[in-house]
């Protein structure tokens, strides 16, 4: 018996020390970028608005304190028409007709819940460069996941808005909110017949509404007295609200035990102690999508 109890010690030692080793060469300072020049002449507004403002230079450092075991690299390219972001082999691609997609939903002007028209794109932009990202960790660091991927990506894209000054995450939240019930409201992508709607229910993402709610719940979860008007307002079910705070918490939980390990904790205090975002007025001359 002790015998059989040693080699069983020794061996879940053994499997620690090479999930330890697996990982020793993690380190921070790991993202790359690429912004390829667009083949259509009508993205080149989005070449030049994302170069010049060093979009993915931000991204770079925004994510330096996670210690990875691989480079991540970060693309912005043309996708022959497919308003997509993909995740492939540590490679975050962004299409141009993505954004081009954001700059054609953006409002004309403020919107009656106070969301300025560039946060449209900036909210939606770095909340995909986030849940791209969080696939990333969930393969290199073979985290385990109760429920679907999907969802767990988005969990970790509004934690890490959470991070950021209320302010700054309040306008990246409801600017990504607003993309989300965008969408869903967008007669073209809207789902009319009974196999559309089954279609977009079997989708392996929660659908657009859900994802909007829930990331609502998870900022109100967090600080419910700088979020009250998520509630107060309308924008989410009072039914729901009830619970914000417990699936807040249970996501700090699984934060902290999945994916802090991974992170060099005094550098992630100083970027997210960062003002990260320009003030929206500064934003007045965005170019529009023609
Ligand atoms: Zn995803």
């Amino acid at each position: 018996m002790k015998t059989a109890l040693a080699l069983i010690l020794a061996g879940m030692m053994f499997v620690t020390v090479s999930a330890e080793n697996s990982f020793a060469a993690s380190k921070t300072n790991r993202i790359t970028f690429n912004y390829k020049k667009p083949d259509d002449p009508k993205h080149q507004f989005i070449y030049n608005g994302l170069t010049e403002r060093r979009v993915f230079e931000k991204i770079q450092e925004f994510l330096s304190p996670f210690k990875l075991p691989n480079k991540v690299e970060y693309v912005l390219e043309g996708c022959d028409g497919s308003e997509d972001v993909i995740y492939e082999d540590n490679t975050i691609t962004f299409c141009y007709e993505f954004i081009d997609r954001l700059y054609k939903n953006m409002p004309k002007k403020v919107t009656p819940a106070g969301i300025a028209p560039i946060d449209t794109i900036i909210g939606p932009f770095f909340d995909t460069a986030l849940h791209e990202f969080a696939h990333a960790l969930f393969d290199m660091f073979y985290v385990p996941i109760l429920g679907r991927e999907e969802d767990a990506a988005d969990q970790v894209a509004a934690y890490i808005y959470l991070q950021l000054g209320r302010e700054e995450a309040r306008r990246l939240i409801y600017g990504t909110a607003y993309n989300y019930l965008i969408n869903s409201a967008n007669a073209d992508d809207a789902a009319e017949t009974k196999e559309e709607f089954r279609e977009d229910f079997a989708e392996s993402h929660s659908t657009p509404e859900q994802r909007a709610f829930n990331l609502l719940c998870i900022a109100y979860g967090a600080d419910q007295e700088f979020f009250a008007e998520i509630v107060t307002g309308g924008y989410l079910p009072k039914e729901r609200a009830e619970v914000c705070q417990e699936e807040y918490e249970q996501l700090v939980d699984a934060y902290a035990e999945l994916i802090l390990p991974h992170v060099d904790e005094d550098m992630a205090d100083d970027i997210f102690d960062r003002t990260w975002l320009r003030k929206a007025s500064d934003f007045k001359k965005a170019p529009a999508a023609k």
